[in-house]
């Protein structure tokens, strides 16, 4: 079966999708093309009345749910992945129009979606529990998973598919209802079309729910008592107030926030393996990752070499429409992240950096940047930039790199090149980073490995392969005698 595209646009632009299209009578928001500004769609928000009944009715919906065979649950996932796979390129196109993503990453974002959902398809038949012995004669203590019930993901614009897939699938495969609420910038990617994967694959009416809207749709989900888990990935502002609101309710929630990742060349790198990734870390997605490498530290000896070839690999790259299969930058998302990335570089050079290249764009592109002889303290090095700008600092001892390095208040993937490989492998452990690759760079996502971020980038590894099985289900212990005992009161 392939997307309709004509027909289910017509349904996404005039109803909610509560485990069925549901007619809105909410105003719509439009759906803006970031590189040409032209409105390519539009959807409804959702409203706080329909968070209410969405939760109603996705806790009804869990009650059958969870009791289903694993069977069928694997399958319903595995039908989700198929038809991921059929439609690849209804998702790619959205992604390039509505996010401004190259063709380049939409089809790695596809995939690893594609890849995701298998994956999840394997959960359900996997061991639901452990047997314990007891110093009870007779007893048997074992300890089985359970849903958690209603789950609430609430996603960021940069990956829209990846970073809901990522929680939608495993939750569903432990036997949660799910209500995903999309970020406003990437309501069709990360959204509409989820609806029409899952109701295609026959998930039961309300298991799957989106709710699209801004902040208060989000807010109204995390303070809602019968929403059991809120698995947010975003910003660390959005990230602490919901941890806050969580906390209040004694909520379950699982925090995957922002990044300013570092990359380390020391002096016995391979200097165009190291720029070549260095590339790949900054500019990808026009930097619009929280892996984006946005602090690259390079040891003296090799600094002038490397800032050099950083230069002319930043300039060779093709900024433009995301669509052309040359182009290696589209648009930053929107004006807002646009005048931030601006200003960012503007107050760097006026506190006396050089601009190497770059600086600039037009509309919202940017070009490819490279800010040299900044201080460590100087918020173009600091600060997460979001945009594709690689500042580059120079050091001559590895111990005061790794101080700089772990002197942010984020966590989350750091880079290291070097010829020493185990020597590397020991410095892993001094650096505060959720994820460390050695001769890589920061951006890397292998969906079977456990992905997260240390500090302010969130609560630690929790988002792939076997964490998915604790973080989507909680534990419970039951013990079984077959005669009651008798107890000395
Ligand atoms: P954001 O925090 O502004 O928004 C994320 C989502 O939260 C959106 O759906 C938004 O509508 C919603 N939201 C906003 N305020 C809310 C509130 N008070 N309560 C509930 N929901 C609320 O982030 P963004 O601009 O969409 O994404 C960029 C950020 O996400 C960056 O900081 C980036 O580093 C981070 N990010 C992290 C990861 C990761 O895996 N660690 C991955 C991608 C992006």
């Amino acid at each position: 079966m392939t997307i309709q595209a004509k027909a289910i646009e017509q349904i996404w632009q005039e109803h909610i999708f509560q485990g069925s299209w549901v007619k809105s009578e909410n105003p719509s928001f439009n759906i803006i093309n970031p590189a040409t500004g032209t409105t390519i769609s539009s959807v409804p928000f959702a409203s706080v009345n329909n968070v209410n009944s969405s939760v109603e009715i996705a806790t009804q919906a869990q009650q059958s749910w969870k009791n289903t065979t694993f069977e069928t649950r694997a399958k319903i996932l595995r039908k989700a992945a198929q038809l991921f796979e059929q439609n690849i390129q209804t998702f790619i196109e959205w992604n390039v129009q509505e996010c401004g993503s190259t063709l380049l990453k939409a089809g790695w974002e596809a995939n690893a979606c594609i890849e995701q959902l298998y994956m999840a398809a394997s959960m359900p038949m996997a061991s639901s529990g452990e047997i314990f012995p007891s110093s009870i004669p007779n007893r048997t203590n074992v300890w089985q998973r359970v849903p958690l019930g209603v789950v609430s993901v609430i996603s960021p614009w940069n990956f829209p598919l990846l970073l809901s897939i990522r929680s939608i699938a495993p939750a569903l495969a432990m036997g949660n209802s799910v209500i995903l609420k999309p970020s406003e910038f990437s309501n069709i990617t990360g959204g509409a079309l989820l609806a029409w994967l899952f109701e295609m694959a026959e998930l039961p009416e309300g298991t799957f729910q989106v709710l699209s809207g801004e902040s208060q749709i989000g807010e109204a989900l995390v303070n809602h008592p019968q929403v059991n888990m809120i698995s947010f990935t975003g910003s660390t502002g959005v990230g602490k107030k919901i941890a806050e609101a969580c906390a209040k309710q004694l909520k379950k929630c699982a925090l995957e926030l922002g990044g300013n990742n570092a990359i380390i060349i020391c002096e016995d790198a391979d200097l165009d393996t190291a720029v070549n990734n260095a590339v790949w870390g900054t500019f990808l997605h026009q930097g619009q990752i929280c892996m984006q490498t946005g602090r690259h530290l390079v040891h003296r000896s090799i600094a002038d070499a490397y800032i050099q070839k950083l230069k002319e690999k930043a300039l060779a790259l093709n900024v433009g429409d995301p669509s052309a299969p040359d182009t290696h930058l589209g648009p930053l998302i929107n004006a807002a992240q646009h005048q931030k990335v601006s200003n960012l570089v503007e107050a760097a050079v006026n506190n006396g950096a050089i601009l190497e290249c770059g600086g600039k764009g037009e509309n919202l592109f940017f070009h490819p940047t490279v800010i040299t002889n900044i201080s460590k303290d100087d918020p173009i090095f600091t600060d997460e930039i979001f945009g594709p700008v690689a500042p580059v600092l120079i050091f001559d001892d590895i111990a005061d790199a790794i101080e700089i390095v772990n002197s942010s208040k984020y966590g989350l993937a750091v880079a290291i090149h070097t010829a020493r490989t185990a020597w590397a492998f020991e410095l892993a452990k001094k650096i505060k980073s959720g994820m460390v690759h050695i001769n890589d760079q920061t951006v890397n996502n292998e969906y079977h490995v456990p992905f997260g971020g240390m500090g302010e980038s969130g609560y630690g590894g929790r988002f792939g392969g076997p964490a998915n099985f604790d973080e989507f289900s909680q534990r419970q212990w039951v013990s079984i005698l077959d005669k009651g005992i008798q107890y000395p009161l």
